[in-house]
């Protein structure tokens, strides 16, 4: 047995193990052996019932019968409750506020019940504990999975998915530490670092995160993977910097006083922050390096004005040593809605310029100005569009993804604006980047997802960082309540009344198919469709609603927010895909369902929808969960001031697990954990820039190169 040997070459799977473990990207021995347990079960306190006494918090397996629901007489408060039966004896199980658990569980099913025992009357039973049904008796109860008790202080346990247990992790990877695979990885992090820093080596790590002796044991090697993430990463971002650093660009000097007269002519006083964006930018111009910036603008701080300012000044500048034409400008947006969208604003700014500007996306091309047209855009032959572009005609091209194409060239391109950053891959920028290869273009990413310093350093290492973090003045602050379930006819009256003024409204449900019924608050979760004919049924029926979720096609979800902006549906139930960019200033209240299933972050995006013009908006954070810990979470979005904090707060307050770092910017969960700890962040930035300083092509550091060359493989076959 090698590292790279295959699991399926190991193991004899079934066809549900082998599914698995292909969805989980787990191929070689190496894979499963960096396959870390999620957390630790404590093997003390799965007990058999008989053991059980007042006070314990337990984990019991065992056998539910007797299920019934019904209602306190006084109290109105709801109650499931049922008969958990092992071996040993019987206790009885008893939720508040929680009916539909009932409906959950099935009779006779084998579950395991976690939770507080309490007594009455010297009768023990357990509150509103955790359930969860389970295929078998898991080994740990009463004997150790580890043999002895008093050798480990828990258990290691995975995490599992359809067709494969925690279990069966735990003896795969029992069996590479058996064949001693695990002390022929050489350590990628060089040991003066883990010395610095107090870091395990490779090998213990790897032995205590799997089986830690001790808690500080599995601390300690989580810390360790958890820096050793956030390094790798940082080395790549500088080695990208200084790739970036190394060709000429364009020097773009504008002389301040034009561009001044270019913002005076907004509709609206620039901010000073809008104003600070603009300067830094126009001084990273003047260098002969390529600009790596990120303009990082809460939604509606008006991040189009900063970009089309600079724009101007690249717009209205020569070629180098010519008398003709224009420095040329590539602006990607990630929808055809906000191409379209920013096209239309383009035009707005420029038009008394007199300069063309193009239109590209994938269902087609066009032209301002025309002969036909001289006001408004104007469909045109993609291939003509690209021969104007070629030729350097036209200086600012707008689009989606059909920007980074092959057959799209440019004369002059000198600057790329990429909105709403975080919606495209790393890679995808670097596309753009790499037609040009005699200058290097300045780019200009932009974003309003508002995420904490760390996080920003981390994945934006190679990017200098401008905030806009300041709102335009005038904007009526936005009214958030949270609801609870006895609220909810209550915000339905309300936002009725906006509905009769002839606003527009928004219901966002957390998820779109059935969800997975043994998940804990599952049934509480609305698909969105089933939720528009709710709606329609029996709270709306004089309203036209619309439907907008992900698995709709492309031009179905074109039409379907065509018909909100064109205020032929008035409301708009949708998943969290609106969240991006989308401008409806007519509707004004916003209904988040299920809004203990967001990050605060996303929340605040979603009630960005809704800041748009000068009516009053509302938006209603619906939840009917009972954690007092969870309902002060969402507080925050009355509290915060603006989404950095909320980001923040949202870092400190959730799981890691729970941010989803992985979907979004492809850290995992683990490496979301260092990313709580900005000691751990600025160590990894440091000694990584050191690094890279010192031996920019990983000469003398193999290892780490060929553990970037390996992730990289990874990304490629996925
Ligand atoms: P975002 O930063 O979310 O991309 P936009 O650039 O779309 O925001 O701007 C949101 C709205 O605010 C637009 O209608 C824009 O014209 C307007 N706006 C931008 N800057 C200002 C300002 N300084 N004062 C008033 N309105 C502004
Ligand atoms: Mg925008």
């Amino acid at each position: 047995m090698e590292l790279s040997s295959f699991i399926s070459d190991e193991f004899r799977l079934n066809d549900s193990q082998k599914k698995a473990l292909k969805k989980l990207h787990l191929k070689t021995m190496e894979d499963l052996l960096y396959y870390f347990p999620v957390r630790y079960g404590d093997v003390a306190s799965v007990k058999h019932i008989r053991d059980v006494k007042a006070g314990d918090h337990a984990a019991l397996y065992g056998t539910l019968t007797g299920l019934s629901t019904s209602k306190g007489f006084k109290s109105k408060i709801s109650m499931a409750k049922g008969s958990l039966k092992d071996d040993t004896g019987s206790i009885e199980l008893v939720w508040f506020h929680q009916p539909y658990l009932a409906k959950m569980l099935t009779e006779g099913s084998l579950v395991k019940a976690e939770g507080k025992v309490s007594e009455k009357n010297g009768k023990l039973y357990m509150t509103n504990a955790e359930t969860e049904v389970v295929p078998n008796v898991p080994l740990a109860v009463g004997n150790s999975i580890f043999g002895s008790e008093d050798n480990h202080f828990a258990y290691p346990v995975y995490a599992e998915s359809r067709g494969i247990t925690s279990k069966w992790f735990y003896h795969g990877v029992q069996k590479i530490f058996k064949a001693g695979l695990h002390e022929k990885i050489e350590d990628p992090i060089p040991e003066d670092i883990l010395k610095k820093y107090n870091l395990p080596t490779l090998k213990s790590a790897l032995v205590w995160i799997h089986g830690p002796k001790k808690e500080s044991d599995s601390v300690a090697a989580r810390k360790r993977f958890a820096f050793e993430e956030i390094f790798l990463i940082q080395i790549e971002k500088h080695q990208e910097r200084l790739a970036h650093e190394k060709y000429p660009s364009f020097i773009i000097e504008k002389e301040d006083r034009e561009v001044d007269a270019f913002i005076k002519r907004f509709p609206f006083k620039a901010t000073k922050a809008q104003e600070r964006a603009i300067k830094d930018i126009l001084s990273d111009f003047k260098d002969n390096h390529a600009m790596s910036r990120l303009l990082e603008g809460d939604v509606g701080s008006g991040k189009t004005a900063v970009a089309a300012a600079t724009v101007f000044a690249v717009t209205t500048t020569r070629p180098e040593n010519k008398d003709f034409g224009n420095l040329q400008t590539a602006y990607m947006a990630p929808t055809e809605i906000l191409a379209e969208q920013h096209f239309e604003s383009f035009i707005k700014y420029f038009a008394y310029l007199g300069i063309q500007i193009g239109l590209l996306t994938g269902s087609g091309a066009k032209k301002f100005p025309s002969k036909l047209n001289p006001t408004k855009g104007t469909d045109i032959s993609r291939a003509q569009l690209l021969k104007w572009v070629e030729n350097g005609e036209i200086p600012i091209l707008v689009g989606t993804h059909a920007l980074i194409q092959k057959e799209v060239k440019f004369k002059n391109l000198a600057y790329i604006v990429i909105d709403e950053q975080h919606r495209f891959g790393t890679r995808q920028r670097a596309k753009l980047r790499q037609k040009e290869d005699t200058l290097l273009p300045h780019l200009l990413s932009m974003t309003a997802t508002p995420i904490p310093r760390t996080l920003a350093l981390t994945i934006y290492g190679d990017l200098d960082l401008t905030l806009l973090d300041e709102m335009p003045a005038g904007r009526k602050p936005i009214i958030t309540k949270i609801v609870l379930p006895n609220k909810r006819q209550e915000t339905y009256d309300q936002i009725r009344i906006e509905l009769q003024a002839g606003r527009q409204a928004y219901v966002i449900c957390p998820r779109i198919e059935e969800p997975d019924p043994t998940k804990e608050n599952a049934l509480n979760v609305k698909s969105v469709t089933e939720e528009a004919k709710r709606l329609k049924q029996d709270i709306f029926p004089e309203y036209e609603i619309g439907v907008l979720h992900g698995k709709l096609r492309p031009h179905e979800k074109d039409k379907a927010m065509l018909e909100f902006k064109a205020g032929k549906t008035q409301i708009m139930v949708a998943t969290s895909v609106i969240e991006v960019g989308v401008n409806v200033p007519n509707a004004t209240s916003i209904i988040i369902e299920g809004a203990e299933r967001f990050g605060l972050a996303q929340l605040h995006q979603l009630r960005g929808r809704v800041i748009r013009s000068e009516h009053q908006a509302y938006c209603y954070v619906y939840t009917d969960t009972q954690s007092e810990k969870t309902i002060d979470r969402l507080k925050a979005l009355v509290t915060a001031k603006n989404g950095f904090e909320l980001a923040e707060f949202d870092l400190a307050q959730r799981g890691a697990g729970e941010l989803r770092g992985n979907k979004q910017w492809g850290i995992s969960d683990l490496g979301m954990e260092a990313i709580k700890n900005i000691k751990m962040v600025e160590a990894a930035r440091k000694e990584s820039e050191a690094i890279i300083k010192s031996d920019p092509t990983l000469q003398s550091h193999p290892l780490i190169k060929q553990k970037l060359e390996k992730q990289e493989q990874k990304v490629h076959f996925e």
